[in-house]
């Protein structure tokens, strides 16, 4: 069977897919249909953040499958109260949530919230958002439009109004206008370079933001749950949000999005909803997602792990200091940056090569995103063969 060709003639063609046919995955390792074993360090975007074939939360869908999977958001759902609770125990911020199914999505709930806001509180109705260059916030025509990237907005005009885009961290204080109710960020852009935000800088436009009525959503798609080594990376930062929203790691690959919120009182009934938003099977996985990486934190394992990981890849940055350019990131979060695009391909299709799975990010970033579970010798593995991948690259 020509799998290629079939997914060619039959899927829409908006992924530039590598075709390899991955059949079983065990933490850190994928192997193919040839057994050929390769080292993720892409944990498939951010997502697979307690590893592939994790037992602990397989059994766990697997047990909520075979009993409840869906009864929608009419009744109790007590996998959903329970997780809501837990994430707030966990980030220690007074809020209350909202499930959804993506990240695209919770980022929409999150535009709601803040236009509701706008509408209820100040002299004149509030609705500008703004957001950073270089941001990436999903793929739904709003969230789309929040994303500071031109490129992306070339078709599916006309699009909602009321989005400005800020060069960087310093000049949204200069952006900052009567119609203005909120300001969202990530904290390190996953999309956009992996080069975290200046924790004083970001302190300082909370602040301010505080200070003016005016909404500081962060959006923890990818930087959330222990992906920087604490639950949130607005934890890190010391920072209070107003929202923030979650997606990639929660499940540990089972799709949901959160948007959390201290404007416990924003929503009325029937302001917002879903379908399939926080049902049986999607919370069961993360309240699993969470207990996980909660005892990997508490242990002090994750520490150590993110610790090694980040010497092993700085001793390779300092190695080939003619490709890499600069080292960035936090935790599980980290990029190696070279001279251009053309290099960025070339390593990333070298290192497919050599067995171990990495991604792009912005023009010229070099993005690692493991498993938080990763083993030591699954790094040194992933290192190993991608230090390797550098050999006869043509650096200029
Ligand atoms: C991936 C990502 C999104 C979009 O999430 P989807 O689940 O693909 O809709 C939004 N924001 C950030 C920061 C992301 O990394």
């Amino acid at each position: 069977m020509d799998l290629k060709k079939i997914d060619l003639d039959f899927v829409l063609h908006t992924y530039k897919r590598n075709y390899v046919n991955f059949k079983r995955g065990v933490n850190a390792t994928l192997f193919d249909e040839n057994e050929n074993d390769y080292i993720d360090f892409t944990s498939g975007i951010g997502v697979v953040s307690v590893g592939h074939g994790n037992r602990r939360l397989a059994n766990r869908i697997c047990e909520q499958a075979k009993n409840i999977i869906h009864i929608s958001n009419l009744y109790l759902i007590e996998p959903q109260t329970l997780l809501a609770k837990k994430l707030v125990e966990l980030s220690g911020y007074d809020m209350r949530l909202f499930f959804a199914n993506s990240g695209a999505e919770a980022n929409e709930g999150a535009i709601k919230i803040a236009r509701k806001y706008g509408e209820e509180n100040g002299e004149v109705k509030r609705y500008k958002i703004i957001t950073l260059k270089h941001s990436f916030h999903g793929r739904t025509i709003t969230a789309l439009k929040a994303t500071g990237q031109e490129a992306m907005h070339t078709y599916f005009g006309p699009y909602p109004d009321g989005f400005v885009y800020a060069k960087d961290i310093d000049s949204i204080k200069d952006l900052l206008d009567d119609k203005t109710v909120a300001v969202m960020i990530e904290l390190i852009q996953g999309e956009g370079g992996v080069e975290p935000q200046d924790i004083k800088k970001v302190q300082e436009l909370s602040k301010i933001l505080k200070q003016k009525d005016i909404l500081l959503i962060v959006d923890e798609v990818q930087t959330g749950i222990y992906r920087t080594g604490e639950v949130l990376a607005s934890n890190l930062y010391e920072i209070e949000p107003d929202i923030i929203t979650l997606a990639k790691g929660l499940g540990g690959g089972v799709p949901i999005g959160a948007i959390m919120t201290r404007l416990k009182d924003i929503f009325s009934f029937g302001d917002h909803g879903s379908t399939f938003g926080g049902n049986y099977l999607s919370c069961s996985a993360a309240n699993e997602v969470l207990d996980i990486l909660e005892e990997l934190k508490s242990s002090g394992d994750l520490d150590e792990r993110m610790l090694y990981f980040e010497d092993r890849l700085n001793e390779v940055y300092k190695r080939h200091q003619n490709i890499f350019i600069k080292s960035v990131g936090l935790g599980f979060m980290r990029g190696l940056r070279v001279k251009s695009a053309q290099i960025q391909n070339d390593i990333i299709q070298k290192a497919f090569e050599k067995r171990v799975l990495v991604l792009k990010a912005g023009r010229n970033t070099i993005r690692f995103l493991p498993p938080l579970t990763i083993s030591k010798e699954e790094i040194d593995e992933g290192i190993k063969r991608f230090e390797e991948s550098l050999k006869g690259l043509n650096s200029q």
